[in-house]
């Protein structure tokens, strides 16, 4: 059968566990009978980079020059002041053990502070060379040809030259998907669609996933046509439908381009056609497909399957939000039947032993029907996370029952404990049922990780040390606090209306400059600053058992040892 389209998700994103964009497209295209096959490039390019670079990253760590340059951030993690100190904590990891085959049989059986340091190491590895200078006006224009240049490299190159990309187009593969969620990904979505596009013309190239909506409103509308040098259509948008009828027009001539929803394309005339929104029926999609993916390639220690019962927020209201507003208040959730047969039939088929649910938010109401329809149909065979809110909805009958069908771990989104605050950017919740919360789901075993944002426009030093307080008083129900400084996004109702926010000026290439004021006395953004890197965040990394919710979740400490089920295993 001739391949309809291949799928690629593309470098720099997480190594532990699959991202779910392809699988969701790749369900739904094989449920109406297309040929379709994904290409994780981004798991790919993350083994190649431990096994070729590994070593010698480290190494280069271990130099004074090196180390003393690192952002605090990293020091923080590998808990060591200087070089020497980080050289004598690294003596556990052997030359050459640096591999990624090796890690994924050992890692989590390093101790807790081992893990971590060398999820350090691999985030340095991975991460760090990423572009890191202000690019929104080479966006703008989309004059990307020099941050192509410098992120390019022959490892980079080869991770999409030496797979089976290449060899799927000789056999007549003419149309290619590239899914970007960040800046870092689509720059490699046109490093490698430029390639293509040089060697095999033929092949029409399509740019989708979350970040496309950013591209969308950044690049001016006098230069989006550029886009179209590297790739043919751009979906702006949920890619379900847009992607079955592009390849009926591509394969079959069939249908117009116009009437492709959430697409964007070039006309015969040279202008750029923005086609009209659609949201997919949620609750009738299928279930991801993994089939095409290596799960051992992953650092998860057994199989963890990402899901989602909802697209879009149920709440959607927070002012420092940076998602789409489309996809944030267009909220649709498949039903607890749907849900949990989903859950079964991947199971079935893949045998996981986890599943993380990456929904924005799961309220409890929500969570309370799939937990009666689990035990319904007696699905106790699964450990799971979540993400959430503050809620007081919540019951002990609720999160003890959780906990019996397998929750191990669940994130909520506190970003501050400050009434005044969380009425700033539409929290909606209460300091109350944050500390509420976070002693039920404790007390039942299950795991709390909490966001925390310090240095939100108009906050005051005396509200940061009240959060400190405040982390301080509820740490024995934390087993991670994952903090960081104010950014001001361009998506946000807070970069939209400043005035409103009390932000008098920002810096437009770099979101954590910008001036605000309280009651009219200007907030001294230095002070803030040092506040955080002094008190605020040494305090998180001394909460966290790591930065990592997965070292969180899957690490076991003797009383994190999972409860006994209500049910039977
Ligand atoms: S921050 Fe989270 S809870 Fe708030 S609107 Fe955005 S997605 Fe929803």
């Amino acid at each position: 059968m001739d391949m309809d389209l291949l799928l690629i998700s593309p470098p720099y994103w997480d190594f532990y566990s699959p991202f779910l964009a392809l699988p969701s497209l790749s369900g739904f295209l094989r449920s109406k009978g297309f040929a379709v096959r994904q290409l994780d490039l981004n798991i790919v390019h993350f083994n190649r980079m431990i096994d070729k670079q590994g070593d010698a990253i480290l190494k280069e760590l271990q130099n004074d020059h090196v180390y003393d340059g690192l952002d605090t951030a990293y020091k923080n993690v590998f808990k060591a002041n200087d070089a020497k100190e980080f050289t004598r904590k690294s003596a556990f990891i052997q030359p050459g053990q640096l591999s990624g085959q090796f890690l994924k049989k050992n890692f989590y059986q390093f101790t807790l502070d081992e893990i971590n340091f060398l999820d350090g190491i691999f985030h340095y590895i991975y991460f760090n060379q990423l572009y890191k200078k202000n690019y929104w006006d080479k966006l703008a224009e989309f004059e990307l040809d020099s941050i192509m240049e410098e992120v390019s490299s022959e490892l980079l190159t080869d991770t999409l030259l030496g797979n089976e990309c290449m060899t799927l187009i000789q056999q007549g593969l003419r149309l290619i998907g590239f899914s970007s969620t960040s800046f870092d990904q689509f720059i490699v979505s046109c490093i490698y669609a430029r390639m293509i596009k040089r060697i095999h013309p033929e092949v029409k190239i399509i740019f989708g996933g979350s970040y496309i909506p950013v591209l969308v409103k950044t690049v001016r509308p006098d230069k989006q046509k550029k886009i179209f040098d590297l790739c043919d259509y751009i979906v702006n948008g949920e890619g379900e439908t847009a992607l079955e009828l592009i390849i009926q027009y591509t394969s079959k001539g069939q249908g117009e381009l116009a009437d492709i929803p959430n697409l964007c394309f070039m006309d015969s005339s040279g202008q750029v056609v923005h086609n009209a929104a659609k949201f997919e029926n949620f609750q009738q999609l299928p279930e991801p497909d993994f089939n095409d993916l290596d799960f051992e390639l992953y650092l998860m220690p057994e199989i963890m399957l990402p899901y989602q019962s909802s697209r879009g927020c149920f709440w959607g209201h927070c002012t420092f939000c940076d998602h789409d507003a489309n996809y944030r208040y267009n909220f649709r959730s498949k039903t607890a039947e749907t849900v949990v047969e989903n859950l079964a039939a991947l199971k079935k088929k893949y045998n996981n032993q986890h599943i993380q649910f990456v929904d924005e938010a799961i309220k409890p109401e929500k969570l309370k029907e799939i937990v009666a329809e689990m035990e319904a149909r007696e699905l106790n065979s699964l450990d799971w996370m979540y993400y959430s809110r503050i809620s007081g909805e919540y019951t002990d009958d609720l999160v003890q029952r959780a906990r019996a069908l397998g929750c191990r771990l669940v994130l909520f989104g506190v970003e501050t404990f400050n009434l005044r605050l969380i009425k700033m950017i539409r929290k909606g919740i209460s300091e109350k049922n944050i500390s509420k919360n976070l002693s039920m789901f404790s007390k039942f075993g299950i795991k709390n990780i909490i966001w925390m944002i310090c240095g939100f426009p108009s906050q005051r030093e005396e509200e940061i040390w009240y959060d400190i307080d405040k982390l301080k008083e509820n740490s024995p129900n934390l087993k991670g606090v994952f903090a960081g400084l104010y950014r001001l996004e361009r998506n946000c109702d807070m970069y939209s209306a400043p005035g409103k926010f009390n932000i008098i000026d920002s810096d437009p290439d770099n979101p954590y400059i910008f001036k605000s004021h309280y009651n009219g006395e200007l907030i001294d953004q230095n002070q803030i600053f040092s506040l955080y890197k002094q008190e605020y965040a040494p305090l998180v990394s001394e909460l966290s058992r790591s930065h990592n919710r997965y070292i969180i979740y899957f690490r076991q400490e003797e009383q994190d040892e999972p409860l006994e089920r209500g049910l039977s295993k």
